[in-house]
């Protein structure tokens, strides 16, 4: 996971393409710490990583500060194993052997954005069979999954202007222990799917920019917005 984050990021992309006047207000709002939960994820993630490049797993410091997020060790290594396990069938299912992790990504770049980039845990393509895959790791409980999946989506974008041949099959994954233990949530679609999506998001993008825009709720936008607390439409 990069240190910086973007302006438009596809962890929030779910928020911002459905309501850009979040983007202000969020910037009107002190920046929250991470929870427990996010900084036990960020471990996890670096752990998946190294395991998906036959590297060691998780470290004594690791562990500790697990311990110090309230997260066992046992509950740890389990999400990590699986993680890795649903990954490792993903590429095998579509005949992956060259992937990347932890790659950024630079969806702003094809809509023309300088503010919309971020960190794809796993990027596989294959020439031969002209397939781009895009997985990502969830470690918390709350249900997510491939299809349509903004986040997905803008990292597939992303991934594009990386690829040396032009994809026929694009597939989203989802990894997810702790709710579909080793089974990832994937969908396959086609590039057509990435290109209505980058219009979708330039429109969108485009109305981030726009001063005193007017919140649009819905619940699915709503339900972790940082400026929740301030926005007009809630208070
Ligand atoms: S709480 Fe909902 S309506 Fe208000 S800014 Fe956030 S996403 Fe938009």
């Amino acid at each position: 996971m990069g240190a910086a984050h973007a302006r438009l990021g596809p962890s929030s992309a779910h928020r911002w393409l459905r309501c850009p006047a979040s983007i202000a207000l969020t910037e009107l709002i002190p920046p929250r710490p991470s929870g427990p939960a996010a900084a036990a994820g960020t471990v996890m993630h670096e752990v998946f990583e190294r395991q998906l490049l036959g590297q060691h797993h998780f470290t004594s410091a690791e562990i500790e500060s697990l311990a110090e997020f309230n997260v066992p060790e046992s509950r740890a290594r389990l999400i990590v194993d699986q993680a890795v396990t649903s990954a490792r069938q993903t590429l095998q299912q579509f005949h992956l052997s060259e992937f990347l992790t932890e790659t950024r990504v630079d969806p702003g770049a094809v809509i023309g954005r300088d503010d919309f980039w971020g960190t794809a845990d796993l990027i596989a393509a294959d020439a031969a069979t002209r397939t781009l895959l895009v997985g990502d790791l969830k470690t918390g409980r709350g249900r997510v999954d491939a299809e349509f999946n903004d986040q997905l989506l803008s990292y597939g974008l992303g991934a594009m202007p990386l690829l040396e041949f032009e994809p026929e099959r694009v597939v989203l994954a989802i990894y997810q222990p702790p709710v579909n233990g080793v089974r990832p949530s994937v969908w396959q679609t086609t590039p057509d799917t990435l290109r209505e999506f980058a219009e979708f998001a330039r429109v969108q993008a485009k109305q981030t920019d726009i001063k005193n825009a007017l919140p649009t709720p819905s619940s699915e936008a709503c339900q972790w917005c940082p400026a929740r607390t301030i926005c007009p439409a809630h208070t």
